[in-house]
């Protein structure tokens, strides 16, 4: 057998079934064995990471990049730089907010030339699906998309409008024939209508802002969605998943069969609406944090199996967007900017309940690679997949302020907290790509598209 051209090591090397002493052998970015601790030769480059844990970089499979078009916001070079200081070997990119929106073949490629040559990390994209666009399914599918995200609502930029049920049910039976995957944005505009006219309250309360997102709007878009699950059999997932309402309807139709999946984010599994300041709109997001008792209900479905997945749904603007000078929460941009921090976000709740490193492989890396349709080669240290690997510090913690901040605009709700766990160094397809505050100085992601 071929030579490992790296091989690294460690007392906690997170595998499928143990979290145990073993050493990652790898040749041309590819893991060829998991070996005892000591096995190793001497002409092979060794990282020796002592007692640090090596595991299975994050798989982020909802990030918003922005570029081209709304570059300002964020772009592929600051993402990318962030995400690998984050932890995050692998992300996938949303179809909106850039422009053009990722929604036909023209604005897919616009999207590949932009982030040629700027990305750290591997990254792959979503398509859109949209009121008339059935037809640019199978030639985006075609030309590399890893499946679709549809708004049920208005999305917040008017270049990518939402689709009604009519609309789904042209794009979900082509989406059940091209066995691909419909991931929504599970809110209804009609709670938020009628909530919107009875509002009363201070727009910089953020009381004002929750009941302006009622929980009946996402209740009734799942409710939708397990039922043109039903009808047409195309895969759905739901993305940034708040209330827990819905949570045994969810439960009831896995449970059926059907093919549904669930994903939340670090922010709902973090803050609580009792414990945000008034005007601090950086925490506004759609859907909204809810409250600590619906978060709790958050975490025990990830225990439960019932949400799959914590992903970031990063979604930064400029710092004007956030009206901070008003502190409007109506008004305001909604999207947290987040992504570097996830991984430390989601470690910190983790040792408080009772959960460990296995979960956080399993909800952060193995479960959106599968999502993604990456499973075969992403989301996990086995042989014959990718080496990409974070050496990280779980006992070690660290403070959240600007200065260590590598996304474009550095407004974000965990400023000022102090986290658990350090990402020491990155490494995507064996090649060191962040340590400790530094990184490489090539952009040798790969674009995942075909
Ligand atoms: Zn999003």
């Amino acid at each position: 057998m071929d030579k490992p051209d790296l091989i690294i090591r460690s007392r906690r090397v997170v595998m499928s079934e143990t979290v145990s002493p073993a050493s990652v052998h790898i040749r041309k970015g590819i893991i060829t064995a998991l070996g005892e601790w000591d096995e190793f030769t001497a002409q092979t480059p060794l990282v020796d990471a002592g007692d640090a844990v090596v595991m299975p970089g994050l798989v982020d499979a909802h990030v918003h990049v922005n570029e081209p078009g709304r570059t300002e916001w964020e772009g592929f070079t600051t993402a990318t730089r962030a995400a690998a200081a984050g932890g995050v070997t692998t992300l996938v990119d949303m179809p909106l907010n850039s422009i053009p929106p990722t929604t036909t073949p023209d604005g897919f490629s616009q999207k590949l030339a932009a982030a040629r040559g700027q990305c750290l990390i591997d990254v792959a994209f979503w398509g859109g699906v949209i009121p008339g666009n059935t037809h640019e399914l199978k030639p985006l599918l075609d030309a590399g998309v890893r499946g679709f995200k549809c708004f049920l609502i208005h999305s917040g930029v008017d270049e990518f409008p939402h689709v009604t049920e009519t609309h789904l049910l042209e794009a979900m039976p082509e989406l059940a024939r091209l066995n691909s995957v419909l991931l929504v944005h599970a809110e209804v505009p009609e709670p938020i209508e009628n909530a919107a006219a009875e509002l009363k309250g201070n727009p910089q309360d953020y009381q004002t802002f929750l009941k302006s997102r009622p929980r009946a709007s996402e209740n009734e878009a799942v409710e939708l969605m397990i039922r043109l699950c039903r009808k047409t059999g195309a895969r759905v997932h739901i993305v940034h998943h708040s209330s827990s309402d819905v949570l045994p309807l969810l439960k009831t139709a896995r449970e059926e069969g059907l093919p549904i999946t669930v994903e939340t984010c670090p922010h709902y599994l973090t803050f609580a609406a009792e414990e945000i300041p008034d005007g601090a709109t950086h925490f506004k997001c759609c859907p909204p944090v809810r409250e600590r008792e619906n978060r709790e209900q958050l975490w025990a479905a990830l225990a439960d199996g019932v949400i799959d997945m914590i992903v970031s749904d990063h979604s930064p603007c400029t710092p004007n967007l956030k009206l901070l000078e008003t502190g409007d929460f109506l008004e305001a941009w909604g999207g947290i900017a987040a992504l570097q921090f996830s991984l430390p976000a989601i470690w910190t709740q983790i040792q408080k309940r009772g959960f460990g490193l296995h979960e956080l492989s399993r909800w952060m890396s193995a479960a959106p690679a599968r999502l993604a349709g990456l499973d075969k080669r992403k989301g996990r240290l086995a042989v014959g997949f990718d080496a990409d690997i974070v050496i990280f510090q779980p006992e070690k913690k660290f403070k959240v302020v600007p200065e260590i901040i590598e996304f474009k605009n550095k407004l974000t709700p965990y400023a000022g907290m102090n986290l658990r766990g350090v990402v020491q160094s990155t490494y995507v397809r064996g090649v060191r790509v962040y340590e400790q505050g530094r990184f490489a100085e090539n952009a040798n992601g790969e674009l995942l598209a075909k």
